[in-house]
This record gives C-alpha cells, sequence and structure tokens, in this order.
C-alpha cells in the first residue's frame, strides 16, 4: 500500500511511522485546519476553483491508472504553476485569512505590540446610524465602509482624503445628490471620516437582478476584509450591511445600531444569500 501511495506521487518510500499522542494531535490538527478551509472556500469565490482542482485530480488519477503518461506528466508539471498562479488569484483571501490569524486571540504579553481596537464607540454608531435614517428617507444613495481590525489604508488612495469627525451632518452632505464628493464610499476609521469617493473592488459572485454597482461595490469590499459596508439604496432608500461577503438587506435603524455596537450580525431571516438568487 505505502509503496503504491510512493510510486503515484514519486515520493521516497514511505515508512509507517508509529502511531501515538503526537499523531492524534497531528490527525485532529490537519482535520480541523482542512475543516475551517472548506468552509471559508464554499464562502468565496475559491469554491470554483476548488472544484476545478478536485476534477484535475480525478483527471490525474484515471489517467495514473490507465497508464496515460503525456497526461499524468502534463498534469504535474502544471501542479507548481498553478499553486503559483492561486497564490496570485487569492491574494486578497489570503492576506484577510492571514491577518486576521494574526489578530485572533491577543496575547496579554503581546497587547503592546498590536493596535488599539478600533473605536465605533456609541456616539460614533449614533451619527453613522442618523445619517442612514435621513438618507434613507429621501432616498439619497450611500456607501460606507466602516473599518474594523483589517486596516484598509490602500482605499485612501483611490478616493478624496477627508479627516474630519464623523457626524450625521458631514455624512448626510457628502452623499448630498448633486455634492461633488457624493460618487463612489466613504471610508471611517474609528471616530474619523477619512476619505470619500473611493473605489471598492466590486464581487464577482451572481447578485439579485435589483442590484446594481452599489451593492456589488459593498459584497466586494466585505469579502477583501472585515469591514461593515453600509449601503442605502437610491432606488428604494432600503438601508443594507455587506459583512464578510454576504448583504443584510432591509434592516432597521436598531438592526444596523446593534450591529455596528456588537459586532453580531442580524437574524437569519433577514440574510440575502450569495447563493439563494433569484
Ligand atoms: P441603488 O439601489 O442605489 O440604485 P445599485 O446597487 O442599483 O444602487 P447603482 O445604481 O449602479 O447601484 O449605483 C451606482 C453608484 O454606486 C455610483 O454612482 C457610485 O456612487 C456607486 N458605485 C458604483 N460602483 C462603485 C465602486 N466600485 N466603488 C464605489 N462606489 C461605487
Ligand atoms: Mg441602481
Amino acid at each position: 500500500m505505502t509503496e503504491w501511495i510512493s510510486n503515484l506521487f514519486n515520493l521516497p518510500e514511505l515508512a509507517m511511522p508509529s502511531f501515538g499522542i503526537a499523531s492524534i494531535l497531528d490527525i485532529a490538527l490537519i482535520a480541523f485546519v482542512v475543516y475551517k478551509l472548506l468552509g471559508w472556500v464554499r464562502q468565496t469565490r475559491a469554491w470554483g476553483v476548488f472544484k476545478g482542482i478536485a476534477t484535475l485530480a480525478m483527471i490525474y488519477l484515471v489517467a495514473y491508472f490507465l497508464g496515460m503518461h503525456t497526461t499524468v506528466w502534463i498534469i504535474s508539471q502544471t501542479v507548481t504553476w498553478a499553486v503559483i498562479a492561486l497564490m496570485i488569484i487569492f491574494q486578497p483571501e489570503l492576506r484577510k485569512a492571514l491577518e486576521r490569524l494574526g489578530k485572533g486571540r491577543r496575547l496579554p504579553f503581546l497587547t503592546f505590540l498590536q493596535e488599539e481596537k478600533p473605536d465605533n464607540s456609541e456616539v460614533v454608531v449614533q451619527e453613522i446610524v442618523d445619517a442612514l435614517q435621513k438618507m434613507s428617507k429621501v432616498n439619497t444613495g450611500a456607501l460606507i465602509v466602516v473599518e474594523q481590525e483589517v486596516p484598509i489604508k490602500d482605499l485612501e488612495a483611490s478616493g478624496v482624503l477627508i479627516d474630519a469627525m464623523v457626524t450625521s451632518q458631514l455624512l448626510v452632505s457628502i452623499f448630498e445628490k448633486n455634492a461633488p464628493l457624493h460618487d463612489g464610499a466613504v471610508l471611517i476609521r474609528q471616530d474619523r471620516v477619512k476619505a470619500a469617493t473611493c473605489i471598492l473592488p466590486l464581487t464577482a459572485e451572481h447578485l439579485s437582478s435589483e442590484l446594481g454597482t452599489r451593492h456589488r461595490a459593498a459584497v466586494g469590499m466585505s469579502e477583501t476584509s472585515d469591514a461593515y459596508v453600509l449601503v442605502v439604496s437610491e432606488e428604494t432608500g432600503a438601508i443594507s450591511i455587506a459583512k464578510d461577503g454576504k448583504l443584510y438587506r432591509g434592516l432597521t435603524k436598531e438592526e444596523v445600531q446593534k450591529m455596528l455596537l456588537s459586532n453580531i450580525k442580524p437574524q437569519k431571516s433577514k440574510r440575502f444569500s450569495l447563493r439563494n438568487r433569484k
């Protein structure tokens, strides 16, 4: 059996390892990582790529058993390049995953090295929510990125720098229909409106047909960072939040407030699954 596996993957002769506590931990850790990885893959555009890789692996096995040497050779030669290509394609997702790993559980003796937690204090959230409600009432379109743990500094470069205290009046006047800065997204970091007219990455996911580029941009931004992206629809006045690649639509003022203050997600019924499209 071990010889057969060695031959299949061109590995040196395998020896049966001894089985102990370390092996159990080893298996448990790998199982956990694979489980988390699959969960992550299912939520992102990596799902399509994963299915492609699985198909390629099947073809490789079939080709190997049938002795199709050219196919086996081509697939094994492609693997190295494919790994590099995947790392480039999924660079934003990998960066996000690594940043999260680094900012997971805080180690007490390292706290002095870590940045301050974003301060979306009650006053700031109140100002944001007030602005959303005002804009929702008069159908003013808005797109606001509220930065969390993952710093999104490169976004500012695409917009106009503001760096002013967050107030509801400021946000409403930025998104005023004829105002020069109303297009694009506003970036909020802690208690500052850092920039306006920022360009966000669009999601590659298929969204419901009534949702246009503003909502696509919100979902896209939430896929590449842990920010909350707030949207007011110009067409319907509806308030939505994009978080971790999912769009929560038709939220009330209270729901937005609760979500921003306690970093929780709204009830499942409000969740708009990207896969359950119309
Ligand atoms: P609404 O419900 O408000 O109509 P929508 O999802 O239908 O929203 P559009 O009508 O296409 O979207 O909204 C266009 C506006 O969205 C643009 O004027 C611009 O302000 C904003 N927008 C579009 N793409 C981006 C982007 N990539 N980054 C930031 N803002 C964007
Ligand atoms: Mg529209």
